[in-house]
């Protein structure tokens, strides 16, 4: 294959770590956009690019088998010559030859270097054993789902997206579930607490037990096979199975021992570019510039992923556009699908069409006077309308 030519250097390899959405997104459009070099996306998964969000919801219940998660068929990357190398981990990298090196030993050499190396669970110290779960990949959800099926109940620590979500799934499969929250509310990094009332209703309604306000202060094994939480107030909760699902870190080690500038993911510019030559970063382990000096932030959400990967390929290709992403998401539970724009704060104030307690309303998250976030359920179109307004982060 002949290199093509650019505005930035003379391209003929291009490597990207991470077969999520962003890795993906980006090697579909190096291709897309006429790139005919060689394209190689590597991933350390078994698998090949899937739908992440199926993890917590479908994928975990067995309602949609791993096949049809698939992100794209197989055909999809021969076609391009995309170079799938699944099941391998990079771990080396010397951005002075721009030579990458994988756990297999084999050596890639670059042109240009995409990170999207996504991001893992946090875990709680002292928090382990074999009762205890995190979820962020397709073989956790196959783990996690195994073990309730197993035990038939659930102790979710977090109540944020992915405790939420494993809760209504868990229900689902018929297990007991409960759920322990730290704050005052579930979803609190997301949603205002009228709406997070709402999701607690849902979860209870549902037969969720819904604990907030929870310091815990231990997980022990019983002699009965089950786990033990207790909190700092003396309650206690006892499970067969417990996910921790307290939030995400981003995967920064390779890029961190190459000696790239990182702070709360790989710090990048305008244009995806690190602190290295050739090397971009984009996706869950990116932390980008906002739209306003000296503002920067990290987004985790799938959409916002997606657009950054492709975002960074345009980059790697010379063809950047100014990055105006809004992140937004939605999450799924019992049916209700709850949809979210803009990056919120606590103290934002709300200005609500509907009704939160019906469960079909619009919240515009107002910021000295200006819309920077709207969360919405049943009124797709309106989100979509005013997530168009919103500032950007
Ligand atoms: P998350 O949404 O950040 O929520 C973590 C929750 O755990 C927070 O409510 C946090 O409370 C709570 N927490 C932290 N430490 C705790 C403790 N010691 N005891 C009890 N609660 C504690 O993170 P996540 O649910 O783990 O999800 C991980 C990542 O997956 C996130 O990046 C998320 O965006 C992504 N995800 C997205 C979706 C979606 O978009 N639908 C679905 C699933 C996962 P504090 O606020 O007090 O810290």
């Amino acid at each position: 294959m002949s290199a093509v030519s650019n505005s930035a250097t003379e391209l003929s390899t291009v490597v990207i770590v991470g077969t999520g959405i962003a890795g993906a997104s980006a090697a579909q459009t190096l291709r897309s956009e006429g790139f005919r070099g060689r394209v190689v996306l590597i991933g350390d998964e078994p698998s090949p690019p899937y739908r992440r969000p199926t993890v917590s919801k479908d994928l975990l219940s067995g309602a949609t088998p791993a096949e049809k998660t698939a992100l794209k068929p197989d055909s999809f990357w021969r076609e391009r010559d995309i170079e799938l190398i699944t099941g391998a981990t990079a771990v080396a990298l010397d951005t002075g030859t721009r030579c990458l090196t994988l756990s297999s030993g084999e050596s890639l050499y670059f042109d240009a270097l995409l990170l999207a190396t996504g991001g893992r669970a946090r875990r709680l110290d002292g928090v382990s054993g074999a009762h205890v779960f995190t979820l962020r990949s397709m073989g956790d959800a196959d783990s996690l789902r195994e073990s309730i099926r197993r035990t038939g109940s659930l102790l979710v620590i977090g109540g944020g997206l992915i405790g939420c979500e494993v809760a209504a799934t868990a229900r689902s499969l018929g297990a007991e579930v409960t759920v322990l929250e730290r704050d005052r509310s579930l979803l609190s990094r997301i949603v205002p607490p009228e709406v997070s009332t709402m999701i607690a209703s849902l979860h209870s309604e549902n037969g969720v037990d819904v604990c907030t306000d929870v310091a815990l202060s231990s997980l022990e094994a019983t002699d009965g096979g089950t786990a033990r939480a207790t909190a700092d107030d003396g309650r206690t909760w006892s499970a067969g199975t417990v996910l921790v699902s307290v939030g995400a870190v981003p995967e920064v080690t390779l890029a961190v021992a190459a000696g790239l500038r990182a702070d709360n993911g790989i710090t990048v510019d305008e244009q995806f570019r690190t602190s290295a030559d050739g090397v971009f970063a984009a996706g869950d382990a990116a932390n980008i510039p906002g739209a306003h000096d000296d503002e920067r932030y990290r987004s985790e959400h799938w959409n916002s992923a997606q657009a950054q990967g492709i975002a960074a390929a345009q980059s790697i290709l010379g063809k950047s556009e100014p990055f105006t992403d809004v992140p937004w998401g939605w999450s799924t539970q019992y049916g209700h699908t709850v949809q979210f724009a803009g990056v919120t704060r606590f103290d934002d104030d709300y200005v609500v069409r509907g009704s939160i307690a019906d469960r079909d309303f619009t919240a515009v998250a107002v910021r000295e006077d200006i819309p920077v976030g709207v969360i919405a359920v049943g009124r797709p179109k309106e989100l979509r309308t005013l997530r168009m307004r919103l500032r950007r982060p």
